[in-house]
Protein backbone atom coordinates (compact mmCIF):
# COMPACT_ATOMS: atom_id res chain seq x y z
CA UNK A 1 0.00 0.00 0.00
CA UNK A 2 1.40 3.33 -1.02
CA UNK A 3 1.67 6.26 1.59
CA UNK A 4 -0.81 8.52 -0.13
CA UNK A 5 -3.59 5.61 -0.17
CA UNK A 6 -2.89 5.31 3.89
CA UNK A 7 -2.35 8.78 4.96
CA UNK A 8 -4.90 10.70 2.00
CA UNK A 9 -8.20 10.57 0.91
CA UNK A 10 -10.42 12.21 -1.54
CA UNK A 11 -13.31 12.56 1.61
CA UNK A 12 -12.15 12.77 4.99
CA UNK A 13 -15.17 11.52 7.26
CA UNK A 14 -14.34 12.52 10.87
CA UNK A 15 -17.05 10.08 13.19
CA UNK A 16 -18.67 6.70 11.61
CA UNK A 17 -21.80 6.74 13.31
CA UNK A 18 -25.08 6.53 11.38
CA UNK A 19 -24.47 10.04 9.90
CA UNK A 20 -20.70 9.39 9.00
CA UNK A 21 -21.28 5.78 7.60
CA UNK A 22 -23.98 7.03 5.05
CA UNK A 23 -22.17 10.30 4.00
CA UNK A 24 -19.31 7.16 3.38
CA UNK A 25 -21.78 4.52 1.66
CA UNK A 26 -23.58 7.60 -0.62
CA UNK A 27 -19.98 8.49 -1.78
CA UNK A 28 -19.03 5.36 -2.79
CA UNK A 29 -22.41 4.24 -3.81
CA UNK A 30 -22.47 7.58 -6.25
CA UNK A 31 -19.05 7.32 -7.16
CA UNK A 32 -17.04 4.22 -6.41
CA UNK A 33 -14.01 5.11 -7.82
CA UNK A 34 -13.49 8.51 -4.82
CA UNK A 35 -11.02 7.38 -1.64
CA UNK A 36 -12.86 7.63 1.19
CA UNK A 37 -11.47 7.17 4.84
CA UNK A 38 -13.99 7.62 7.80
CA UNK A 39 -11.84 8.50 11.14
CA UNK A 40 -13.49 7.08 14.35
CA UNK A 41 -12.23 7.30 17.68
CA UNK A 42 -14.44 4.39 19.30
CA UNK A 43 -14.82 1.57 16.85
CA UNK A 44 -17.20 -0.01 19.79
CA UNK A 45 -19.46 3.14 19.17
CA UNK A 46 -20.18 2.64 23.58
CA UNK A 47 -21.23 6.36 23.40
CA UNK A 48 -22.06 6.89 20.25
CA UNK A 49 -26.07 8.29 19.80
CA UNK A 50 -26.29 5.93 17.23
CA UNK A 51 -26.06 2.74 19.28
CA UNK A 52 -27.95 4.56 22.17
CA UNK A 53 -31.20 5.99 19.87
CA UNK A 54 -34.95 4.98 20.41
CA UNK A 55 -34.69 4.37 16.65
CA UNK A 56 -38.10 5.54 15.92
CA UNK A 57 -39.12 6.82 12.67
CA UNK A 58 -42.51 9.23 11.58
CA UNK A 59 -43.94 11.36 9.37
CA UNK A 60 -45.13 13.62 11.39
CA UNK A 61 -42.78 17.22 11.54
CA UNK A 62 -44.31 20.69 10.72
CA UNK A 63 -41.22 21.54 7.99
CA UNK A 64 -41.95 19.82 4.89
CA UNK A 65 -38.18 19.03 4.54
CA UNK A 66 -38.39 17.11 7.63
CA UNK A 67 -40.95 15.03 6.38
CA UNK A 68 -39.42 14.79 2.99
CA UNK A 69 -36.44 13.52 4.81
CA UNK A 70 -37.43 11.17 6.63
CA UNK A 71 -39.70 9.78 4.26
CA UNK A 72 -36.48 8.86 2.34
CA UNK A 73 -35.30 7.36 5.30
CA UNK A 74 -38.17 4.96 5.37
CA UNK A 75 -37.72 3.79 2.05
CA UNK A 76 -33.94 3.31 2.37
CA UNK A 77 -35.01 1.78 5.47
CA UNK A 78 -37.19 -0.52 3.20
CA UNK A 79 -34.11 -1.23 0.56
CA UNK A 80 -32.10 -2.24 3.22
CA UNK A 81 -34.25 -4.77 4.48
CA UNK A 82 -34.28 -3.43 8.10
CA UNK A 83 -37.73 -3.75 9.26
CA UNK A 84 -39.78 -1.28 10.68
CA UNK A 85 -42.79 -2.22 13.69
CA UNK A 86 -45.06 0.17 11.57
CA UNK A 87 -47.37 0.71 14.28
CA UNK A 88 -47.52 4.64 14.50
CA UNK A 89 -47.00 7.58 16.12
CA UNK A 90 -49.98 8.62 18.14
CA UNK A 91 -49.79 12.62 19.22
CA UNK A 92 -52.10 13.70 21.58
CA UNK A 93 -53.09 17.31 21.74
CA UNK A 94 -54.92 20.59 20.78
CA UNK A 95 -57.32 20.50 17.79
CA UNK A 96 -55.75 24.19 16.02
CA UNK A 97 -52.21 22.98 15.94
CA UNK A 98 -52.94 18.84 15.02
CA UNK A 99 -55.23 19.84 12.32
CA UNK A 100 -53.12 22.30 10.47
CA UNK A 101 -49.93 19.81 10.57
CA UNK A 102 -51.56 17.27 9.73
CA UNK A 103 -52.52 19.08 6.27
CA UNK A 104 -49.25 19.95 5.76
CA UNK A 105 -48.42 16.08 6.46
CA UNK A 106 -50.66 15.01 4.39
CA UNK A 107 -49.77 17.32 1.16
CA UNK A 108 -46.72 15.40 1.48
CA UNK A 109 -47.95 12.18 1.17
CA UNK A 110 -47.68 10.92 5.11
CA UNK A 111 -50.63 8.54 5.85
CA UNK A 112 -51.64 10.37 8.76
CA UNK A 113 -55.34 10.66 10.76
CA UNK A 114 -56.89 12.63 13.06
CA UNK A 115 -58.98 11.18 15.80
CA UNK A 116 -61.46 12.71 18.31
CA UNK A 117 -61.17 11.35 21.66
CA UNK A 118 -64.30 8.56 21.30
CA UNK A 119 -62.15 7.48 18.21
CA UNK A 120 -58.67 7.50 20.34
CA UNK A 121 -60.52 4.94 23.24
CA UNK A 122 -62.30 2.75 20.47
CA UNK A 123 -58.80 2.03 18.68
CA UNK A 124 -56.78 2.33 22.52
CA UNK A 125 -59.02 1.46 25.27
CA UNK A 126 -56.04 1.40 27.74
CA UNK A 127 -55.15 5.16 26.90
CA UNK A 128 -57.08 7.88 29.13
CA UNK A 129 -58.25 11.05 26.79
CA UNK A 130 -58.22 13.25 29.82
CA UNK A 131 -57.08 16.76 28.52
CA UNK A 132 -56.94 15.70 24.81
CA UNK A 133 -58.78 17.37 22.40
CA UNK A 134 -57.78 15.60 19.40
CA UNK A 135 -55.02 12.38 18.48
CA UNK A 136 -52.95 12.20 15.15
CA UNK A 137 -52.09 8.74 14.25
CA UNK A 138 -49.56 8.16 11.21
CA UNK A 139 -51.61 4.62 10.17
CA UNK A 140 -48.20 3.88 7.93
CA UNK A 141 -44.74 4.19 7.10
CA UNK A 142 -43.85 4.63 11.08
CA UNK A 143 -42.61 2.94 14.15
CA UNK A 144 -39.19 2.20 14.88
CA UNK A 145 -36.56 -0.69 14.20
CA UNK A 146 -33.32 -1.88 15.01
CA UNK A 147 -30.77 1.82 14.87
CA UNK A 148 -27.66 -0.67 15.33
CA UNK A 149 -28.92 -3.16 12.75
CA UNK A 150 -29.44 0.02 10.00
CA UNK A 151 -25.81 1.55 11.45
CA UNK A 152 -23.82 -1.94 10.97
CA UNK A 153 -25.58 -2.07 7.76
CA UNK A 154 -24.88 1.11 5.87
CA UNK A 155 -20.99 0.62 7.60
CA UNK A 156 -21.17 -2.47 6.33
CA UNK A 157 -21.80 -1.82 2.83
CA UNK A 158 -19.67 1.39 2.43
CA UNK A 159 -17.03 -0.36 3.55
CA UNK A 160 -17.66 -3.42 0.99
CA UNK A 161 -17.69 -0.23 -1.74
CA UNK A 162 -14.04 0.55 -0.69
CA UNK A 163 -14.68 3.21 2.30
CA UNK A 164 -11.80 2.83 4.40
CA UNK A 165 -12.54 2.94 8.66
CA UNK A 166 -9.59 3.74 10.46
CA UNK A 167 -9.38 4.56 14.41
CA UNK A 168 -7.89 7.82 15.36
CA UNK A 169 -9.21 10.97 17.08
CA UNK A 170 -9.59 13.99 15.00
CA UNK A 171 -7.75 16.77 16.74
CA UNK A 172 -8.10 19.38 14.14
CA UNK A 173 -7.63 20.75 10.65
CA UNK A 174 -5.05 22.18 8.37
CA UNK A 175 -6.30 24.70 6.45
CA UNK A 176 -4.78 26.63 3.27
CA UNK A 177 -5.82 29.63 0.89
CA UNK A 178 -9.56 30.72 1.37
CA UNK A 179 -9.77 29.06 4.23
CA UNK A 180 -10.14 25.23 2.67
CA UNK A 181 -9.02 22.49 4.23
CA UNK A 182 -5.54 20.15 3.34
CA UNK A 183 -6.00 17.76 6.07
CA UNK A 184 -7.62 16.31 8.95
CA UNK A 185 -5.01 16.60 12.14
CA UNK A 186 -5.26 13.55 14.29
CA UNK A 187 -4.44 13.76 18.34
CA UNK A 188 -0.98 12.12 18.61
CA UNK A 189 0.42 13.79 15.50
CA UNK A 190 -1.04 11.50 12.55
CA UNK A 191 -2.39 13.91 9.17
CA UNK A 192 -5.17 12.56 6.82
CA UNK A 193 -4.73 14.74 3.51
CA UNK A 194 -7.65 14.90 2.04
CA UNK A 195 -9.47 17.31 -0.80
CA UNK A 196 -13.14 17.62 1.52
CA UNK A 197 -13.60 16.66 5.09
CA UNK A 198 -17.19 16.40 6.92
CA UNK A 199 -17.90 16.60 10.26
CA UNK A 200 -20.26 13.55 11.07
CA UNK A 201 -18.93 13.93 14.86
CA UNK A 202 -22.68 13.61 16.04
CA UNK A 203 -22.83 15.45 19.91
CA UNK A 204 -19.13 16.13 19.82
CA UNK A 205 -19.42 18.07 16.81
CA UNK A 206 -19.22 21.53 18.20
CA UNK A 207 -15.77 21.23 19.92
CA UNK A 208 -14.36 19.62 15.98
CA UNK A 209 -16.01 22.80 14.06
CA UNK A 210 -14.50 24.91 16.85
CA UNK A 211 -11.36 23.39 16.12
CA UNK A 212 -11.49 24.74 12.52
CA UNK A 213 -12.77 28.11 14.12
CA UNK A 214 -16.49 27.70 13.01
CA UNK A 215 -19.62 28.37 16.07
CA UNK A 216 -21.59 25.06 15.82
CA UNK A 217 -24.91 25.88 17.94
CA UNK A 218 -25.06 21.60 18.56
CA UNK A 219 -25.00 20.43 22.29
CA UNK A 220 -24.34 16.90 23.49
CA UNK A 221 -27.93 16.90 25.66
CA UNK A 222 -28.30 13.70 27.72
CA UNK A 223 -31.36 11.58 27.47
CA UNK A 224 -32.14 8.28 29.60
CA UNK A 225 -34.59 6.00 28.21
CA UNK A 226 -36.23 3.76 31.09
CA UNK A 227 -36.99 0.40 30.40
CA UNK A 228 -40.02 -0.48 32.07
CA UNK A 229 -42.35 -3.90 32.49
CA UNK A 230 -45.85 -3.08 32.79
CA UNK A 231 -48.29 -6.32 33.88
CA UNK A 232 -51.42 -5.43 31.40
CA UNK A 233 -50.85 -5.95 27.61
CA UNK A 234 -51.72 -2.36 25.40
CA UNK A 235 -53.01 -3.86 22.40
CA UNK A 236 -52.17 -2.38 19.24
CA UNK A 237 -49.86 0.20 21.04
CA UNK A 238 -48.08 2.75 19.06
CA UNK A 239 -45.29 5.61 20.27
CA UNK A 240 -47.04 7.99 21.99
CA UNK A 241 -46.32 11.66 22.63
CA UNK A 242 -48.41 12.93 25.28
CA UNK A 243 -49.10 16.95 25.46
CA UNK A 244 -47.52 17.42 28.46
CA UNK A 245 -43.88 16.06 26.50
CA UNK A 246 -42.87 12.12 27.34
CA UNK A 247 -43.22 9.80 25.22
CA UNK A 248 -44.01 5.93 25.08
CA UNK A 249 -43.69 3.18 22.54
CA UNK A 250 -43.56 -0.85 23.13
CA UNK A 251 -40.11 -2.52 22.46
CA UNK A 252 -40.09 -6.56 22.78
CA UNK A 253 -42.58 -7.65 25.96
CA UNK A 254 -41.50 -4.31 27.77
CA UNK A 255 -41.80 -0.23 27.11
CA UNK A 256 -39.43 2.39 26.56
CA UNK A 257 -40.39 5.96 27.68
CA UNK A 258 -38.08 9.42 28.10
CA UNK A 259 -39.17 13.15 28.76
CA UNK A 260 -37.23 15.99 28.19
CA UNK A 261 -34.79 16.84 31.39
CA UNK A 262 -35.49 19.87 33.62
CA UNK A 263 -33.08 21.39 33.79
CA UNK A 264 -31.39 20.29 30.05
CA UNK A 265 -27.61 20.84 30.68
CA UNK A 266 -24.98 20.17 28.32
CA UNK A 267 -22.24 17.55 28.49
CA UNK A 268 -23.41 15.75 31.51
CA UNK A 269 -22.09 11.89 32.15
CA UNK A 270 -23.08 9.74 30.20
CA UNK A 271 -25.55 7.20 32.57
CA UNK A 272 -29.07 7.05 33.48
CA UNK A 273 -30.67 9.84 35.78
CA UNK A 274 -32.60 7.15 37.67
CA UNK A 275 -34.74 10.03 39.59
CA UNK A 276 -35.97 11.00 36.29
CA UNK A 277 -38.61 8.04 36.63
CA UNK A 278 -39.91 9.00 39.95
CA UNK A 279 -39.67 12.38 39.64
CA UNK A 280 -40.52 13.64 35.84
CA UNK A 281 -42.55 10.47 34.36
CA UNK A 282 -44.47 7.90 36.54
CA UNK A 283 -46.76 10.01 37.65
CA UNK A 284 -47.80 11.26 34.42
CA UNK A 285 -47.41 8.17 32.54
CA UNK A 286 -49.84 6.47 35.06
CA UNK A 287 -52.10 9.38 34.45
CA UNK A 288 -52.32 8.67 30.95
CA UNK A 289 -52.27 4.71 31.18
CA UNK A 290 -54.17 3.91 34.44
CA UNK A 291 -51.92 0.52 33.98
CA UNK A 292 -48.69 2.27 33.90
CA UNK A 293 -49.55 2.84 37.73
CA UNK A 294 -47.88 -1.04 38.14
CA UNK A 295 -44.92 -0.12 35.68
CA UNK A 296 -41.41 -1.51 36.87
CA UNK A 297 -38.05 -0.24 36.11
CA UNK A 298 -35.94 -3.00 34.12
CA UNK A 299 -33.51 -1.16 33.51
CA UNK A 300 -32.41 2.39 31.68
CA UNK A 301 -29.59 3.83 29.32
CA UNK A 302 -28.42 7.45 28.74
CA UNK A 303 -27.29 8.54 24.84
CA UNK A 304 -26.39 12.50 23.84
CA UNK A 305 -29.29 14.11 21.48
CA UNK A 306 -27.03 16.45 19.61
CA UNK A 307 -29.18 19.15 19.93
CA UNK A 308 -28.79 22.17 17.81
CA UNK A 309 -29.99 24.84 19.95
CA UNK A 310 -30.50 27.73 17.49
CA UNK A 311 -33.44 25.96 16.08
CA UNK A 312 -33.45 22.49 16.68
CA UNK A 313 -33.15 21.52 12.92
CA UNK A 314 -30.40 19.51 10.75
CA UNK A 315 -27.15 21.83 9.70
CA UNK A 316 -26.50 20.28 6.45
CA UNK A 317 -23.31 21.89 4.09
CA UNK A 318 -20.65 23.96 4.61
CA UNK A 319 -19.77 27.06 6.19
CA UNK A 320 -18.68 30.10 4.04
CA UNK A 321 -15.11 29.90 5.86
CA UNK A 322 -14.55 26.89 4.96
CA UNK A 323 -16.12 25.83 1.43
CA UNK A 324 -14.55 22.00 1.27
CA UNK A 325 -15.70 21.37 5.50
CA UNK A 326 -18.78 19.61 5.25
CA UNK A 327 -21.36 19.47 7.72
CA UNK A 328 -24.11 17.01 8.97
CA UNK A 329 -24.94 17.44 12.27
CA UNK A 330 -27.72 19.04 15.18
CA UNK A 331 -30.15 16.37 14.01
CA UNK A 332 -31.55 17.36 17.92
CA UNK A 333 -33.38 13.54 18.36
CA UNK A 334 -34.76 12.12 14.48
CA UNK A 335 -30.72 11.63 13.19
CA UNK A 336 -31.53 7.88 12.66
CA UNK A 337 -34.20 8.13 10.43
CA UNK A 338 -32.79 11.08 8.85
CA UNK A 339 -28.97 9.93 8.24
CA UNK A 340 -29.93 8.16 5.05
CA UNK A 341 -31.00 11.78 3.24
CA UNK A 342 -28.16 13.57 5.27
CA UNK A 343 -25.63 11.07 3.99
CA UNK A 344 -26.92 11.35 0.22
CA UNK A 345 -27.32 14.90 0.48
CA UNK A 346 -23.99 15.48 1.43
CA UNK A 347 -22.41 13.08 -1.04
CA UNK A 348 -24.28 14.84 -3.80
CA UNK A 349 -22.98 18.28 -2.62
CA UNK A 350 -18.97 17.01 -2.88
CA UNK A 351 -19.16 14.82 -6.01
CA UNK A 352 -22.01 17.17 -7.90
CA UNK A 353 -21.57 20.26 -6.52
CA UNK A 354 -25.55 20.98 -5.96
CA UNK A 355 -28.28 18.90 -4.15
CA UNK A 356 -30.23 16.94 -6.85
CA UNK A 357 -32.25 13.79 -4.73
CA UNK A 358 -33.80 16.45 -1.76
CA UNK A 359 -33.24 20.24 -2.08
CA UNK A 360 -31.51 20.49 1.89
CA UNK A 361 -30.64 23.65 0.75
CA UNK A 362 -32.88 24.99 3.64
CA UNK A 363 -31.28 23.55 6.50
CA UNK A 364 -27.58 25.01 5.54
CA UNK A 365 -25.69 27.93 7.45
CA UNK A 366 -26.78 30.60 5.82
CA UNK A 367 -30.31 30.89 8.01
CA UNK A 368 -27.67 30.87 11.38
CA UNK A 369 -25.23 33.59 9.57
CA UNK A 370 -28.88 35.49 8.57
CA UNK A 371 -30.51 34.77 11.96
CA UNK A 372 -33.37 32.90 10.46
CA UNK A 373 -34.19 29.85 12.40
CA UNK A 374 -36.54 27.27 11.06
CA UNK A 375 -39.25 26.70 13.23
CA UNK A 376 -39.83 22.92 13.33
CA UNK A 377 -42.79 22.63 15.42
CA UNK A 378 -42.90 18.84 16.68
CA UNK A 379 -39.54 18.23 17.89
CA UNK A 380 -39.65 15.55 20.90
CA UNK A 381 -37.51 16.96 23.49
C1 LIG B 1 -31.98 8.55 23.76
C2 LIG B 1 -32.00 8.88 22.28
C3 LIG B 1 -33.12 8.58 21.53
C4 LIG B 1 -33.15 8.88 20.17
N1 LIG B 1 -34.24 8.50 19.45
C5 LIG B 1 -34.24 8.70 18.11
C6 LIG B 1 -35.31 8.21 17.33
O1 LIG B 1 -36.25 7.62 17.85
N2 LIG B 1 -35.27 8.41 16.00
C7 LIG B 1 -34.24 9.07 15.40
O2 LIG B 1 -34.28 9.25 14.18
N3 LIG B 1 -33.20 9.53 16.11
C8 LIG B 1 -33.17 9.35 17.45
N4 LIG B 1 -32.13 9.80 18.20
C9 LIG B 1 -31.10 10.62 17.55
C10 LIG B 1 -30.10 9.79 16.80
O3 LIG B 1 -29.68 8.71 17.58
C11 LIG B 1 -28.92 10.68 16.41
O4 LIG B 1 -29.42 11.83 15.74
C12 LIG B 1 -27.95 9.98 15.47
O5 LIG B 1 -27.58 8.73 15.99
C13 LIG B 1 -26.73 10.85 15.26
O6 LIG B 1 -25.79 10.10 14.53
P1 LIG B 1 -24.32 10.65 14.33
O7 LIG B 1 -23.63 9.69 13.45
O8 LIG B 1 -24.35 12.08 13.96
O9 LIG B 1 -23.70 10.64 15.81
P2 LIG B 1 -23.01 9.40 16.67
O10 LIG B 1 -23.80 8.18 16.44
O11 LIG B 1 -22.86 9.91 18.02
O12 LIG B 1 -21.66 9.24 15.94
C14 LIG B 1 -20.64 10.21 16.05
C15 LIG B 1 -19.32 9.45 16.08
O13 LIG B 1 -18.26 10.40 15.97
C16 LIG B 1 -17.18 9.95 16.73
N5 LIG B 1 -16.36 11.11 17.03
C17 LIG B 1 -16.74 12.25 17.64
N6 LIG B 1 -15.72 13.14 17.66
C18 LIG B 1 -14.68 12.53 17.04
C19 LIG B 1 -13.34 12.95 16.75
N7 LIG B 1 -12.89 14.15 17.09
N8 LIG B 1 -12.54 12.08 16.11
C20 LIG B 1 -12.98 10.83 15.74
N9 LIG B 1 -14.22 10.40 16.01
C21 LIG B 1 -15.07 11.24 16.64
C22 LIG B 1 -17.84 9.35 17.97
O14 LIG B 1 -16.98 8.42 18.61
C23 LIG B 1 -19.08 8.69 17.37
O15 LIG B 1 -18.88 7.33 17.08
C24 LIG B 1 -32.05 9.52 19.57
C25 LIG B 1 -30.92 9.82 20.32
C26 LIG B 1 -30.89 9.50 21.66
C27 LIG B 1 -29.66 9.81 22.46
Amino acid sequence: MTLRSQNSADVAIVGAGIVGASVAYWLKRLNPSVPVTLIERDRSFARASSALSASSIRQQFSHPLNIRMSRFGLAFLREMGIAVEEKGYLYLGAVAPLRALNATQRAQGADVVLLNPEEITARFPWLSVAGVELGSLGLSGEGWFDGPALHARVLKEARLLGARLIGGEAAGFERGAAGRVHAVMLDGGGRIACAHAVNAAGPWARPLAAAAGIGLPVHARRRTVFVLSCPEALANCPLVIDPSGFWFRPEGRFFIAGTTPSPDQDDLPLEPNHAEFDEALWARMAHRVPAFSALRVERAWAGYYEMNLFDANAIIGAHPSAPNLWFANGFSGHGMQQAPAAGRGVAELILRGCFETLDLSAFGFRRLIENRPIAESMIIG
